[in-house]
């Protein structure tokens, strides 16, 4: 299984965070992607159905750094024309080649 499937973003921080993330949902049955941080942040990505039980999930055993990213954001996340998952402040998608440079940087 490619890393298409794991469309919906649900938390950002620090690599000491994501780990502990990811370690709360494998322990919940919920199965994750986290992208490796090239400058501070990193992003966990999980299935679309699972956007919801892991948001409550992260929230249930916070990490001491990070946030958990809202529906309504992680939809900014998305190529609004094929869905593909967009890295933070990509203005292009490098699957279709929509262009997504707005608002999708934040
Ligand atoms: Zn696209």
């Amino acid at each position: 299984m490619g890393n298409s499937t794991f469309q919906e973003v649900v938390f950002t921080g620090p690599a000491s965070s994501l780990a502990h993330v990811r370690k709360s949902l494998e322990s919940a049955g919920i199965r994750c992607r986290s992208t490796k941080p090239k400058r501070a942040e990193g992003l966990v990505r999980v299935q679309r159905e699972d956007g919801e039980p892991a948001r409550t999930c992260i929230r249930n055993s916070p990490p001491q750094h990070g946030r958990v990213i809202e529906a309504n954001e992680a939809a900014w996340l998305r190529c609004p024309k094929c869905e593909a998952a967009l890295s933070l402040g990509v203005r292009t998608c490098a699957v279709c080649g929509e262009d997504v440079a707005d608002p999708h940087g934040f």
